[in-house]
């Protein structure tokens, strides 16, 4: 299977703006950001293609993308955030290696996702 762009990322193959990166997770600002905080955290190994894989592949490393992305808000933002995982390509997900966005700072009112 063809590496995705995030493990080009994570690989150093091509260029983000890394804001946290542990043996587990890398956390990088979204490229087209959709709020004033928005950032992708990503689990490094890449045989989980959504969040419905890695919950059941392996929870553990779940909590921690959900540690990982509350740690940041408070880095970036006030605390406060909204953790989208596009999950199928009919709700817009785009890259099929597991990834929350972490949404933050300034929300707009009824929005609910990262499009
Ligand atoms: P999704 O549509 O949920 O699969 O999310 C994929 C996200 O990856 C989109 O929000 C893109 O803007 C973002 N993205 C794609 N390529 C890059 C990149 N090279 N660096 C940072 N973010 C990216």
């Amino acid at each position: 299977m063809a590496e995705s762009i995030f493990t080009r990322i994570i690989n150093r193959e091509i260029p983000a703006e890394i804001v946290a990166e542990d043996d587990r997770v890398i956390a990088f600002t979204d490229i087209h950001p959709k709020a004033p905080v928005h950032l992708l955290v990503v689990p490094k190994d890449p045989q989980y293609r959504d969040v419905t894989e890695l919950a059941a592949g392996d929870p553990e490393l779940l909590a921690h993308v959900v540690a990982t992305a509350k740690r940041l808000a408070g880095d970036h933002s006030d605390g406060d955030f909204r953790l989208v995982f596009n999950t199928g390509a009919t709700a817009g997900q785009t890259v099929f290696h597991v990834h929350a966005h972490v949404l933050a700072g300034g929300l707009e009112e009824g929005s609910l996702g990262a499009d």
